[in-house]
């Protein structure tokens, strides 16, 4: 029986789950008889030296299985990766356990099974194309973003007849995910773990992100399923996060539209071990505000308006933040089509970001302002319509920081705009007209050698424009006096000033 087991594909999983789990040799009649169960007792004769890595393995197993949507395969794939994946307490056990040896062998345990269960879609996520781009602000960087498969038709049919009155889990964030099994309108997540931690007085969650922009890409959040705000406990709980896990930095996105993130309805922050440019950026201007002689600020040189505040006192970096929010949200300066509230609505907000270097605490806090007009029907602090292009969604936390995540039509767009540059295509879609022209004019010489480069460093350029237009005070005199003016208006300590 033993070694007729062993020769099949179940047979190849059922090993390969005993030597990356908890399980023993013991448990193998058990693991592929629940694995038989899963695959509607479909199983084959191992082929003689296939070498099959664990998703490879899994995917062959799925093969039977081509009349089923993605979505449904993706439940099935996600249930036997489960195999592999310890139950939440021993997961939560063994992180704090590590931690205590050291933060990164704690992450590390928690990113390796993550990564290894699929829960990071790591094959996925290399599709994304990626390259630099040397602005005057620093070198930002450039992903064109593919690692989402497109929703299959059949999927679409499917949700199409589905009743919408479905309420559980309450949204893809809350810990009520942990070990769901998916359905058509809501992804599988049967591997998915959350390791809890205290917040002061909260528990919340570290996750990975399945689908990650950059290195060691998590969420934190919150155990609560509770709208997004920006205030004073904001800052606290980004400071308590960072102090816990001092090699990530910690964000989050603005809390109103527009200038918000996608997910508005569920606290949570963003983290991971990554160096954005932003966090590079040099100062503008340096000074100390009125009252907080034990922190360093700064306006940073970056197409967006930051102001950077640095100390070792996590209490008087809140209260000062939170100095600045409130000052924000209450101002006005007409002269630079800036206003805090029209008709009864609230237009002020921040998008904070802190991070730990030694003993020093830094955030930077990035102005925002999401308001509307006749000319810009979008958001005036939003990218403008001749860039929209390239980039037309919200400008959030992530590319605040200088990474573009732009959206996959542009791999087929970019691609025949390049054809046409080089004259293998007779025409570009309207949307790209003006732009290509304008590259068209800017480029002697086009060719198939050149092509790329130049299209890189147009996209590059265009990005760092749509980071311009979210800028609420713009990098010209104009705008660095009306930053200034605002400054003062929070209260800045004049003998302090280093010009
Ligand atoms: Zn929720």
């Amino acid at each position: 029986m033993e070694k007729m087991i062993k020769q099949t594909l179940i047979g190849r999983f059922v090993q390969e789950v005993i030597n990356n789990s908890s399980y023993t040799q013991l448990d193998e009649y058990y693991l592929y008889n629940r694995v038989l169960n899963i695959l509607a007792n479909h199983d084959e004769k191992l082929s003689a030296n296939e070498s099959l890595d664990f998703l490879g393995l899994v995917n062959k197993l799925l093969e039977p299985f081509s009349d089923k949507t993605s979505n449904e395969l993706e439940c099935i794939r996600t249930e036997l990766m489960n195999f592999i994946v310890p139950v939440p307490s021993e997961i939560n056990n063994k992180f704090w356990e590590k931690y205590q040896v050291s933060v990164d062998a704690a992450l590390e345990y928690l990113y390796h099974i993550s990564q290894k269960s699929n829960y990071i879609k790591v094959e996925d996520n290399k599709k994304n194309e990626y390259f630099k781009y040397d602005s005057k602000y620093g070198e930002l960087e450039i992903t064109i973003n593919l690692a989402k498969p497109e929703k299959d038709p059949k999927d679409i049919a499917k949700l199409k007849s589905l009743a919408t009155t479905n309420t559980y889990p309450e949204c893809q964030l809350c810990f009520e995910n942990e070990g769901y099994e998916g359905r058509a309108d809501f992804p599988a997540k049967t591997n998915h773990r959350i390791v809890r931690f205290n917040l002061e007085d909260e528990v919340w969650g570290l996750q990975y992100s399945p689908y990650a922009y950059f290195n060691e890409h998590c969420i934190f959040v919150d155990s609560i399923h509770q709208p997004m705000k920006i205030n004073q406990e904001t800052f606290r709980r980004l400071l308590a996060i960072i102090n816990t896990f001092p090699v990530y930095f910690a964000g989050s996105n603005a809390d109103l539209p527009i200038v918000g993130g996608s997910i508005l309805n569920h606290e949570h922050f963003q983290g991971g071990r990554h160096t954005f440019a932003m966090a590079r950026a040099k100062a503008r201007y340096k000074f100390k505000f009125a009252g907080f002689t034990g922190i360093d600020a700064e306006i940073l040189h970056w197409p967006m308006s930051v102001i950077r505040i640095r100390g070792a006192k996590q209490d008087q970096l809140v209260e000062l933040a939170t100095k600045i929010l409130d000052k924000w949200k209450m101002y006005s300066d007409e002269s630079v089509d800036v206003r805090s509230e029209s008709n009864g609505e609230e237009h002020h907000t921040i998008t904070p970001i802190a991070r730990k270097k030694g003993n020093i605490f830094e955030m930077d806090l990035v102005l925002r302002d999401n308001q509307t007009s006749l000319q810009y029907p979008d958001g005036i602090f939003h990218p403008h319509q001749d860039v929209q292009n390239i980039k037309k969604e919200n400008i959030g936390l992530i590319e605040v920081m200088g990474l573009a995540i732009l959206p996959p039509r542009l791999k087929r767009e970019l691609a025949d705009i390049k054809d046409f540059l080089i004259g293998n295509n007779n025409s570009v879609a309207k949307k790209h007209a003006t732009w290509v022209k304008k590259i068209q004019e800017s480029h002697e010489k086009i060719t198939s050698e050149n092509v790329d480069g130049i299209i890189k460093e147009e996209v590059g350029r265009t990005f760092t424009r749509v980071l311009e237009d979210a800028g609420v005070f713009k990098n010209d005199e104009n705008g660095n006096a009306a930053f200034k003016r605002f400054i003062e208006f929070v209260g800045i300590n004049e003998k302090e000033v280093i010009k």
